[in-house]
């Protein structure tokens, strides 16, 4: 195989295409390749397929892919095609998409590294600008988002996430049997709901069986008038979060009298096995005194056991953990208390049911690591590229 041949099969060339000529420059360090097309080709329409004899032509340039340490540019002219039906129109190229300054295997890569590295980095490695990745990552997610298929979507969780530090709040929507997120809505209203549905004409909301959520008022109601048929529930994850709130809100109040609960909140919060050794010895000697923060710990505790306990006593089980905190003295145990009084079908709902979405903090922790790495205003110009490119569970790079 000569390096002609080669190439054209590494750049995925078929007929007509021919490599012309290929020009390595040492002193300016890089590989030219020329493409180009005999005299008297023909090119399908992109719309209607009939071939058609070049009408014009433009000279163009793509980055390509390293070859070893050298960049690489492909040049050819653009031909363009005048159907009968169509006019005058760019013909499709076996290398490139349409409007696009690269090569579609220099885009795979970015998409590749776009996933894994911040876009300042996938820019300094691959020799490109910052803006460039963040139009390429923005173009194939938008593309790959415009086939996803929601209808086997049975459970539908949703959750509050704040986007920058400034509380401006998006409502995050979830596929939980595919632990993925499927839609981004502004604020946390209960029409957000409303919102999603008109974005997403094919979605059956009847066919939504469980939404699972966080017990916000606004939620609720949302879900209620939104989707009639499905069930609302609480599961573990919302419940517990909600739990580990209170808990640090004891927490912080009392630590403005009582300096050792200062730098303690993670013990409170994590689970215990999750602990380091340094942790449990701190949180072993600061549980044992008579503050308000352990007294709250042990109601966290005995919260946990609710999803360990036998379902079929989980009810009881719950009413006994509401009446201990209606009598706990601790204003804020004994509202939570109420909280879950109120709201005690969809949590033992979400038991009966196994529903659990703790695939919604895998995903909203991917979330937050990607956001940390591409800090900055474009951060949030491409908020929802960089959710959905961690989160979105796309089929990504695209095929080439
Ligand atoms: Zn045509």
């Amino acid at each position: 195989m000569n390096s002609e041949e080669l190439f054209r099969k590494l750049l995925g060339l078929e007929e007509p295409w021919i490599i012309k000529e290929i020009k390595f420059d040492h002193k300016e360090k890089r590989v030219d390749i020329f493409i180009d097309f005999p005299r008297g080709s023909r090119f399908p329409c992109p719309v209607c397929g009939i071939p058609y004899g070049v009408h014009d032509t433009e000279e163009r340039t793509w980055r390509h892919l390293n070859i070893f340490q050298y960049p690489a540019y492909v040049h050819a002219r653009e031909p363009r095609i005048k159907c009968n039906d169509h006019g005058k129109k760019t013909v499709d190229l076996p290398w490139a998409r349409k409007g696009s300054g690269f090569s579609l295997h220099f885009e795979a890569m970015i998409m590749e590294m776009g996933r894994e590295m911040p876009v300042s980095a996938v820019s300094r490695i691959a020799g490109i600008n910052e803006d460039s990745v963040w139009r390429i990552l923005k173009h194939y997610v938008d593309e790959t988002r415009k086939d996803v298929d929601l209808s086997d979507l049975k459970v539908l969780g949703i959750d509050e996430f704040s986007v920058e530090k400034h509380h401006v709040y998006v409502t995050l929507f979830y596929d939980i049997k595919n632990s993925r997120v499927i839609h981004i809505e502004e604020g946390k209203e209960s029409d957000v709901f409303g919102k999603f549905i008109m974005k997403h004409p094919f979605l059956d909301p009847s066919g939504i069986e469980h939404i699972t959520m966080d017990m916000y008022p606004s939620y609720i109601s949302g879900a209620k008038e939104y989707f009639p048929a499905s069930e609302i529930v609480f599961d573990h994850f919302h419940v517990i979060k909600m739990m580990n709130d209170t808990l640090d809100k004891i927490r912080r109040k009392e630590a403005r009298e009582n300096e050792i609960l200062k730098h303690t909140r993670y013990d409170w919060l994590k689970n215990y096995p999750d602990l380091s050794e340094k942790e449990r010895d701190r949180l072993m000697s600061v549980k044992s005194l008579d503050l308000q923060t352990s007294h709250a710990y042990h109601f966290r505790i005995a919260l946990q056991r609710l999803w360990q306990v036998n379902a079929s006593i989980a009810e009881s089980y719950l009413m006994k953990w509401i009446s201990w905190a209606s009598r706990s003295r601790m204003p804020d145990i004994i509202k939570l208390g109420k909280t879950m009084k109120r709201h005690l079908n969809g949590i033992l709902e979400a038991i009966r049911s196994g529903i659990n979405s703790a695939v919604v903090e895998g995903l909203n922790n991917k979330i937050r690591t990607a956001f940390k790495r591409s800090y900055g205003f474009k951060a949030q110009k491409y908020r929802d590229t960089i959710i959905y490119l961690v989160a979105g569970g796309l089929k990504l790079p695209p095929e080439c």
